[in-house]
């Protein structure tokens, strides 16, 4: 088979044809919860909302890079609750002694809230993790790889808002079949997509371990989160299928609402008529930025919830876990075999094959810290700089600095923070892939070259040293314009898209 020329894409189709199937996206996705609140001030129950910026065409996708990603999850669920359950590595690689906990602030003051409530004894050791492991295709002439951008441990977003966005083209195959613009357009070429039911499954088994008759799962948000439908999703899952109820709260509610019980740490929520219920599973969707802490009441806030009984979705050490560092640590010599070879800690069923090791190293691109052997981090990076980014310890899109604006960057960076950053070599995805972008409000749909981003959703919920269970759930694929060098579809830059396996 000729491998998928991208330059191809989107397959043509007349301007009415496309109008058409605009009309059938924007309304099922206003029909189908593909939604987001509007800009500005909303009533306290809101009274409308715009769809989601989507494409009109799935992005093309590999199929066998497709499935190598799925089968990594696994892996890297185990790979990352391990890293969660190893203090030491994580008081050398990000604590606030050694770690980079001394010159990264939030980190820093995440890790000594950890530190000094694992002094005193913590009342669960099980934790939760929703991860998304995104990746981008990588050309080297006709060579196409599949390569990992970050893994992320909190407040993994758009799983809902993805499968909602799969189902839309998969509506549009079956409604208009794409006015046979294109051969690979067919139903048996659109991959399944339970994201809704994987990533509430993980919740589910966090609740059902924690097995208290009647607790609630407590969802911590961001005060005007514009991204709510993705949320509620979940909600109405938990409900309909598990007959588990949820309360959401930001932490400034939560600083006066949260009680924990003296006697053994349970959390209870109070709820309007004031009577508390109990907390089983702590889900954040927020908590991965210094925003979310803007006084130290929030950090008190967070380090009460992570000392009660509750099951953390994640707990503290999960989300340093999942801090770029740790990524690039990953790629040192002997740390992976440390987290996935060790027979005498894991036993002889909890480690990995070489190959599997060999098949994660290869879906990882260049990394080092920019504090390597003194200077030559530095120089590297200032010497390359043109085929690297930049990466800070933070979460949610904006915080990289790219190619050309690196040698001015590291001139103002104070050595003392060089710690804090990472270079990673840019991943180089096919060019001239082409998709239309539509936006609520403009009524246009734009034509524009794109990236397209993919993201591996899965959960684990570990402690005492093991995995208990572990599971893939779902995938996510998001597209950008080519000049915007950050994906994040809340921050503006992108759009929800799904994939066509080719
Ligand atoms: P965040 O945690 O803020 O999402 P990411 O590591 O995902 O940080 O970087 C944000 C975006 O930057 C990614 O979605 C991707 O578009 C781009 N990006 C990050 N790393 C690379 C890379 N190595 N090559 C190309 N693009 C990258
Ligand atoms: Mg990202
Ligand atoms: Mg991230």
């Amino acid at each position: 088979m000729p491998a998928f020329d991208f330059t191809q894409w989107p397959p043509f189709i007349s301007d009415k044809d496309r109008v058409t199937l605009q009309y059938r996206a924007t309304t099922y996705a206003l029909a189908h919860g593909l939604l987001y609140l509007p800009v500005g001030a909303q009533p306290p129950a809101p009274t409308s909302a715009i769809h989601a910026p989507i494409s009109l065409f799935p992005a093309p996708f590999p199929r066998v890079q497709f499935e190598q990603a799925q089968r990594l999850q696994s892996i890297y669920n185990v790979l990352y609750s391990r890293i969660a359950m190893d203090t030491e590595f994580l008081d050398q690689i990000m604590g606030a002694e050694v770690g980079i906990g001394r010159v990264d602030e939030f980190t820093g003051q995440l890790w000594s809230g950890w530190r000094d409530l694992r002094e005193k004894g913590l009342a669960q050791p099980l934790h939760l993790g929703l991860f998304r492991s995104d990746y981008l295709l990588h050309q080297r002439d006709s060579d196409l790889s599949l390569k990992q951008v970050e893994f992320n441990t909190i407040s993994s977003s758009f799983g809902a808002l993805s499968q909602k966005t799969a189902e839309m083209h998969r509506s549009l195959e079956t409604s208009t079949e794409f006015f046979h613009a294109s051969a690979h357009l067919t139903a048996d070429n659109f991959p399944p997509n339970q994201s809704i039911s994987g990533l509430v499954e993980g919740l589910a088994a966090a609740h059902a371990a924690y097995n208290v008759d009647g607790s609630r799962i407590l969802f911590v948000v961001q005060a005007n989160e514009r991204n709510i439908f993705d949320q509620l999703w979940l909600e109405y899952e938990l409900l309909e299928k598990h007959s588990i109820h949820v309360v959401r709260r930001t932490f400034d509610e939560l600083a006066h609402q949260a009680k924990i019980s003296q006697k053994d740490s349970t959390l209870f929520i109070e709820t309007l008529d004031r009577s508390p219920v109990e907390i089983s599973t702590v889900y954040y969707r927020s908590g991965y930025t210094p925003d979310d802490f803007p006084t130290s009441t929030q950090f008190q806030t967070r380090f009460n919830l992570e000392r009660s009984k509750a099951i953390k979705c994640p707990t503290i050490p999960l989300q340093l876990a999942g801090g770029k560092k740790v990524q690039q640590i990953l790629t040192e010599p002997g740390v992976l075999e440390r987290f996935l070879c060790d027979e005498s800690k894991y036993g002889p069923q909890g480690v990995f094959s070489t190959r599997a090791l060999a098949e994660l190293r290869e879906s990882w691109m260049g990394m080092w810290g920019l504090d390597l052997d003194g200077e030559i981090g530095v120089k590297q990076a200032r010497e390359r700089a043109l085929e690297l980014v930049l990466k800070p310890q933070r979460e949610g899109g904006g915080n990289n600095v790219y190619k050309e604006a690196i040698p001015g960057f590291l001139e103002s960076l104070p050595p003392g923070e060089r710690p804090a950053w990472i270079a990673m070599e840019l991943i180089s995805p096919p060019m001239g892939l082409k998709n239309y972008l539509v936006r609520a409000g403009s009524g246009a749909s734009i034509e524009t070259e794109v990236v397209s981003e993919l993201g591996i959703f899965g959960w684990s919920l570990f402690g005492g040293g093991k995995v208990i269970s572990e599971k893939e759930a779902g995938w996510l694929v998001r597209t950008k314009g080519k000049d915007s060098n950050e994906g994040g579809v809340a921050t503006g830059f992108s759009v929800l898209d799904s994939l066509v396996l080719v």
